[in-house]
């Protein structure tokens, strides 16, 4: 197939739906978790899970970037975008998510010079034509988009852009899986594996999943023929008995990764020993931070944030859709009190948090899934 309608293809779809119906195990409910947001925003938007059978579950994972940063992190982005002469840039979505006194775009309403970014390279430009500021890039995200700030941070130094910097906020998403997959509050069948993640990785990282926990792995891509196909592999390795990692999207993800990628990565990053994850707690060498050769555009270093810990709001239940536990609809304050317009919890935040996704595409099925 060559072009994206190929692989939304209804007929094919149903052709891979009944593939699904064959391969599962009358009386055996399984649940499978996408790692990975934009497989949520996909399933919910082409309404894959309407094709599947009864017994087939999809719980969501903690692979949507903006929806596990922290209140703590949110508000120390919030005293640097305060302090005098800063331009204060990040992606788009970031701007919406409640920190403990509001939100960036709100800091923005208040007076802080706060600027909506597509790329670390368009602060990088903001930074050159504004040499009498000093300007930071919030830098979220996993291993896809750790490189694009690992470069931009490369260019600064060639170029010596002496008023850029980044806060750092990068994430890796092995550890947070290895946490959930220790959590007592799980059984999973199975993973529908990160494709943008491995793009960059690769798949051998997962490999531990099949190894040490007994679960099929298929690393799958982001259209809704994708993610069938990796639901009905992930059924026949069940199915045959057989635990290993798969690759459905071999048109994207290399398996071996992007060398060149995970090269700059390790040159510009070092791990954190932990990382504050929304809803999910600390955990280990979970994030990233830059290594000492570019501590100097290290906007924390540069400026000193408060580094704060604050306690999600009481009636925010993003942890437990992160990990899975809970529906989004579950969530006592889903489509009333939180709203993608007013937003308590990140995961309504991004269109790649689980309750966005299901409040824009997936909230009249709710009765169908209680049943
Ligand atoms: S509805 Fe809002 S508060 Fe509840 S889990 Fe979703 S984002 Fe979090």
């Amino acid at each position: 197939m060559r072009f994206v309608d190929e692989f939304r293809d209804p007929n094919l779809g149903r052709v891979v739906a009944g593939q699904i119906l064959a391969a599962v195990e009358p009386g055996r409910h399984y649940k499978v978790m996408e790692v990975c947001g934009g497989h949520t925003h996909s399933i919910y938007k082409y309404g894959v899970d309407d094709l599947l059978p009864a017994n087939v579950e999809l719980v969501h994972g903690p692979g949507c970037p903006v929806c596990v940063i922290p209140m703590g992190r949110v508000d120390d982005g919030i005293a640097l975008a305060h302090e005098p002469g800063v331009i204060f840039t990040c992606f788009g979505d970031m701007m919406r998510v409640p920190g403990s006194r509001g939100s960036l775009l709100e800091a923005k309403a208040a007076g802080a010079d706060v600027r909506m970014v597509y790329s670390p390279l368009d602060a990088l430009r903001i930074a050159k034509a504004n040499p009498d500021r000093e300007v930071v890039f919030y830098a979220i995200g996993f291993e896809t988009t750790a490189p694009s700030t690992a470069l931009t941070l490369m260019r600064a130094k060639a170029e010596g852009v002496p008023n850029f910097s980044v806060m750092c906020n990068h994430v890796t998403i092995v550890p947070p899986l290895r946490a959930l997959l220790e959590s007592p509050d799980l059984r999973l069948d199975g993973f529908i594996g990160p494709g943008h993640v491995c793009t960059v990785v690769g798949a051998r990282p997962l490999r531990f999943i099949p190894a040490q926990y007994g679960k099929p792995v298929v690393v799958a891509g982001f259209e809704p023929l994708d993610i069938l196909q990796a639901i009905h592999m992930i059924l026949r390795q069940l199915a045959e008995g057989r635990c290993e990692v798969e690759n459905q999207y071999t048109r994207v993800v290399p398996a071996e990764g992007n060398p060149r990628a995970l090269e700059v990565m390790a040159q510009v990053f070092e791990l954190r020993p932990h990382f504050e994850w929304r809803g999910l707690g600390f955990i280990s060498q979970s994030g990233l931070k830059l290594s000492p050769a570019f501590a100097d555009l290290d906007a924390e270093i540069r400026f000193g944030v408060p580094g704060v810990r604050v306690a999600d709001p009481k009636a925010c239940q993003c942890g437990e859709v992160l990990k899975g536990v809970i529906k989004p609809w579950e969530c006592k304050v889903f489509g009333t009190a939180c709203t993608p317009e007013r937003p308590i919890g990140t995961c309504m935040v991004s269109s790649e948090g689980a309750c966005a996704a299901y409040y824009n595409f997936g909230r009249f099925a709710r009765e169908r899934e209680v049943v």
